[in-house]
């Protein structure tokens, strides 16, 4: 399959690399449909990304239903180290009456303190939603070098729904679509409870 050429009509994908990596595909010659067809039941068998990242983004999904447990927007984050979860946050903005106490940030200083740095060099963030725009800085900040996303934030995401800060960030990996539906039925639940 190394003669096929990946075509995408949608704007950067990053998911596609996992394809090309699990497939030992270099490149990939989809029609649109055929394409889409793929993906989808990829997405759908949760095989779209490795085992673990899967693993790690449940951990964040569990952080998102803290907090949705506590009336809070619900999303959640994990930093991984090594293969090991070494900060966990879920959005508390409520609870502390701060508007920048995201799941990220949580998430972030509690990996610092455990690693005993403030730079988080060769750890993932996985996160139910798109980040925004201060907790994509704090990202870059902390030296972070890959994100798994969820579901996409047409309101704040930093990440190409409305800006796009990591787009001449080389070096840092940036994969969406990781457990989306679950992210988003998650987000749902909350704001028809809130109604
Ligand atoms: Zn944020």
């Amino acid at each position: 399959m190394d003669f096929l050429t990946i075509k995408l009509q949608t704007a950067s994908h990053f998911s596609i690399v996992f394809l090309i990596k699990r497939f030992k595909i270099s490149q990939i010659q989809f029609s649109s449909f055929f394409y889409r067809s793929f993906f989808y039941l990829l997405h759908r068998l949760n095989m779209l990304f490795e085992e673990d990242k899967y693993r790690f983004m449940h951990a964040a999904l569990k952080e998102a239903e803290k907090a949705f447990e506590k009336d809070e927007v619900p999303i959640g984050a994990v930093v991984v180290h090594n293969g090991k979860i070494i900060g966990r946050g879920h959005n508390q903005t409520e609870s502390l009456n701060d508007a920048t106490a995201h799941a990220e940030m949580i998430a972030i200083t509690s990996a610092s303190a455990t690693l005993g740095s403030k730079f988080l060099d060769e750890c993932e963030i996985f996160i139910t939603a798109e980040p925004c725009l201060m907790c994509s800085g704090a990202i870059i900040l902390s030296r972070i070098s890959k994100i798994y996303f969820g579901t996409f934030e047409p309101k704040f995401g930093a990440a190409g729904s409305v800006y796009d800060v990591f787009g001449n960030k080389n070096g840092l990996e940036i994969y969406s679509g990781l457990m989306a539906d679950e992210s988003r039925n998650l987000l749902h639940a909350f704001f028809s409870k809130m109604r």
